[in-house]
């Protein structure tokens, strides 16, 4: 392995404080460096499309913790809900339907996250905040009763600017304890807020973030 995925781990945990979650984003990096992180003592991994996750999470260790972060098509819900942890990327109520009836058929409660567009990208998924608030007011969710709401994801504009990601990191802190306020007021497990890549991680722990979603400054460049 050219890369040093040990190394490289050690100093991204070495730099957040004790209660962000380290997600390690292996998208696209073979299991030998997934592996490397593993024995590093890193257990909870993220991974963006369905297929390449089934194939890893066949062959790699039981106790891995596995993330869904990309967007997932609902024909694919019922091939990872049998094993997934947590589905970070939830930005529509009709793929939170489809994860509630397929953890149902197996009787799980699966976690999820609700995936917030607040970057200027159009090309982003998820809900804006005023969809999210709807979201939360209609209370269909409450009777999904095999998923569980852990709190809120986003992803911030893909820019070098670093007033305008700030200020997106802080709109979605904002909005988060808005809806921690109006709907989980007296549920702890509403508790989560995924944000930070690895470009701007240590701009969301400063924002709010106890969740954070590396793969480049752990295992090097993708090669798609
Ligand atoms: C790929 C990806 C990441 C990790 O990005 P890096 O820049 O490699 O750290 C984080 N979150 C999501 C949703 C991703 O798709």
């Amino acid at each position: 392995m050219d890369y040093d995925v040990r190394s490289h781990l050690r100093q991204v945990k070495d730099s957040l404080s004790e209660d962000v979650c380290l997600v390690a984003i292996s998208k696209f990096h073979p299991n030998e460096h997934i592996m490397a992180a593993y024995e590093e003592g890193q257990r909870v991994f993220g991974e963006s499309h369905e297929q390449e996750l089934a194939r890893k999470h066949e062959s790699l260790p039981a106790d891995i913790i596995w993330h869904f972060i990309g967007h997932l098509q609902t024909n694919k819900v019922r091939f990872i809900v049998p094993y997934i942890s947590m589905i970070e990327s939830v930005d529509s109520i009709k793929l939170m339907r489809e994860i509630n009836k397929q953890a149902a058929k197996i009787d799980r409660v699966i976690d999820i996250l609700i995936e917030l567009h607040i970057a200027e990208e159009e090309t982003k998924y998820g809900f804006t905040p005023d969809a999210c608030r709807q979201l939360f007011v209609d209370g269909q969710w409450r009777e999904m009763t095999n998923i569980r709401i852990r709190g809120l994801m986003m992803m911030a504009s893909n820019t070098d600017d670093e007033a305008q990601i700030r200020s997106e990191f802080l709109q979605a802190k904002e909005l988060f304890d808005e809806i921690k306020a109006n709907h989980f007021a007296a549920d702890d497990s509403f508790n989560l807020r995924s944000w930070g890549m690895s470009d701007d991680y240590p701009i969301a722990c400063q924002c709010g973030s106890n969740m954070v979603r590396v793969g480049t400054l752990i295992f090097g460049p993708r090669v798609y």
